[in-house]
Formats: structure tokens, sequence, C-alpha cells
């Protein structure tokens, strides 16, 4: 069994777009961070964004509206962003409050700056396999550590849990390319399916992402499969200082002893999802650039 490392792997894709960067004379590619209010999750994930970015020299700029802005403020916000010409990429971290309509907000940026991937013309590429598009950053950093853990999709019966338009459906649509490291045949379950272990026990790949603790037990994987836990679950837990844990929707300890390769919570998909919105934004920087 091998553990795949995403802190290493995602490491190294910093490491290369850090000596790609250096060699960009002139302007480097920048990425506005849009955070609203003061979500301690968000303020941490906006925070190593803003660390990854300063270590491979893009430039960011951040912009923390208060909880209490309106959509339409945050509207000519975007739009602003949308028009300057030195803004290469828009991120606006999620969740979002509840008066805003998140998917709306998703829209609203920017197609050739959607380095987040969550807008329409974004999804609609990857359906239409067209490589100038953006894919969002968890799934394509899930295919990213297959790719480099040396697992070919290719004629593999991957099993997708949860169909989520950040995670599960994208997914499910990148292992299905037609195109070098994916091929798969994909099965998408979710919260309506029945007799999920028989599928989940076909699987040779499966890629848990739905946001239950340590849901997949021993039972619902074959011997040999490649298991991809894309689940942060905050459980609680006394001895630890933060008074709970971080577990996946795998139950490791169980699961882990019968796979060929598994991906760890934390330090698995979860490092891949910046370094892949960074590649992102020197993608978009590129595209920019190009004639
Ligand atoms: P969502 O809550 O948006 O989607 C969950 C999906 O799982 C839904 O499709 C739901 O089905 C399905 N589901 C829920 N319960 C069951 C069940 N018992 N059996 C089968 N299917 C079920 O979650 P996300 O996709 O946003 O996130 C999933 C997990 O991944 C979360 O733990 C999240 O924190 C984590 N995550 C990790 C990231 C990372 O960087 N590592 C990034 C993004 C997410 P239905 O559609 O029917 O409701």
């Amino acid at each position: 069994m091998e553990i795949i490392d995403g802190n290493q792997i995602a490491a190294t894709i910093i490491a290369e777009l850090k000596a790609e960067v250096s060699m960009i004379a002139g302007r480097k590619p920048c990425i506005a961070l849009v955070r609203v209010g003061e979500d301690p999750a968000s303020v941490s994930y906006v925070r190593k964004k803003e660390k990854t970015a300063e270590e491979i020299g893009v430039t960011s700029r951040i912009i923390l509206p208060p909880i209490t802005i309106s959509q339409a403020e945050l509207f000519t916000i975007l739009d602003d962003l949308n028009r300057d010409p030195t803004v290469d990429g828009i991120l606006v971290q999620s969740p979002l409050p509840k008066h805003i309509d998140e998917v709306a907000v998703f829209r609203r940026v920017a197609p050739e700056k959607d380095v987040d991937g969550f807008n329409t013309i974004s999804l609609g590429k990857v359906a239409q396999e067209d490589p100038s598009g953006f894919v969002a950053c968890t799934p394509a950093g899930i295919m990213e550590l297959l790719a480099r853990s040396g697992v070919d999709l290719k004629g593999k019966h991957v099993v997708v849990l949860g169909r989520s338009l950040i995670v599960g459906k994208p997914i499910a649509l990148l292992a299905l390319q037609k195109k070098a490291g994916a091929n798969a045949t994909v099965t998408v379950c979710h919260s309506a399916t029945t007799n999920l272990s028989a599928i989940t026990r076909q699987a040779d790949v499966l890629v848990a992402a739905i946001g239950r603790a340590e849901f997949v037990t021993a039972d619902m994987v074959k011997p040999g499969v490649v298991v991809v836990d894309v689940g942060i679950n905050r459980v609680p837990d006394a001895s630890k200082k933060a008074g709970y844990r971080l577990t996946g929707d795998v139950n490791f300890s169980q699961v882990a002893p019968l796979c060929a390769k598994i991906t760890p919570v934390p330090g698995g998909v979860g490092p891949m999802t910046v370094a892949m919105l960074m590649q992102n934004t020197v993608k978009a920087f590129r595209q920019k650039a190009a004639p």
C-alpha cells in the first residue's frame, strides 16, 4: 500500500511554477482574492493562497468587503476586476453570506479570469474538453495527483461518491475525457443511489467527496483499489488542542490496508487545491499574453 503524498506533489508543482514565473520579464501574473466577511476558515484559506502566491512570485491583491456588502456592490467590485488589465485571475472565497447568490457571483467573474473554474463557461469547457478552460482546482488537483502517482485511468472503473458542482461532477467529467490519463468508465453515486456498497466494490479507483466522516469502510472496497479521499470533516476530539481532528470521508485505518494507493487527510487532496489555483493563474496570464 502506498500513501499518496499530496504535500510533496503540491510542493513540486509550486517549485515548477516558481521557476516558470521567475522567467517572466516585466509584470508578473496577478490574482485578486476577494474575501467577504471574517469567517475563520475563509481567513485561513485566503491567507494560505496569498502566501503561496508570494512564494511563487505571483502578485496577489486582497479585497476584503464587509459581510454586509450587497450583491450589487460585490458585482461592482467584480466588474472592476474583470476590466482591470493588471488582474489575471479572480477568486471569490466561498462560502458567501446567505443574502448573496453564490452561483450568480461565480457567473459574474469573467471567464478568462475564472481561475476557480466555477462559472458556466469553465464548467462547459470541461464538458467540451476545451483545454483553454479553467478546471476547478480540487478536481484538477485530483487528476494531477493521480497522474503524478503513476495512476492511468484508461479502461479503469472510476466510482465517484458525490455529485457537487465543485468536486463530484467535474471529476467525473475529467476522468471520462478522451485523453491521456483519463478514458475511464465512470459511475457517479449520490444520496439517492441504491446498493451503494455493491457499486463502490466494483471501483478500481474510488473518489470519495460526500462530506461524511469515515463513511467508506473496508466492506465497501475491493482489494487493490486506489482511493482518493476528498472529504474534510471536523470530528470533535478533546485530546486535540483545537478540540477536533480532521478526517476524510474514508475510514483510513480500515480501508488503507486494502488499497494499492490512498490519499490521506490531511495531506492528500487539500494541498493540491492551492497549487492548482496558482497553475490556473499563470495559465490565465499566459492566455492573455498570447496573441
Ligand atoms: P456537497 O455537500 O456539495 O456534496 C456532497 C455530495 O455527496 C452530494 O452530491 C450528496 O448527494 C452526496 N452524499 C451525501 N451523503 C451521501 C451518502 N450518504 N451517500 C451517497 N452520497 C452522499 O460537498 P462538496 O462536494 O462540496 O464536498 C465534499 C467533501 O469534500 C466535503 O467534506 C468538503 O469539505 C470536501 N472538500 C475538500 C476540498 C479539498 O480541497 N480537499 C475542496 C472541496 C471540498 P446529493 O447530491 O444527493 O445531495
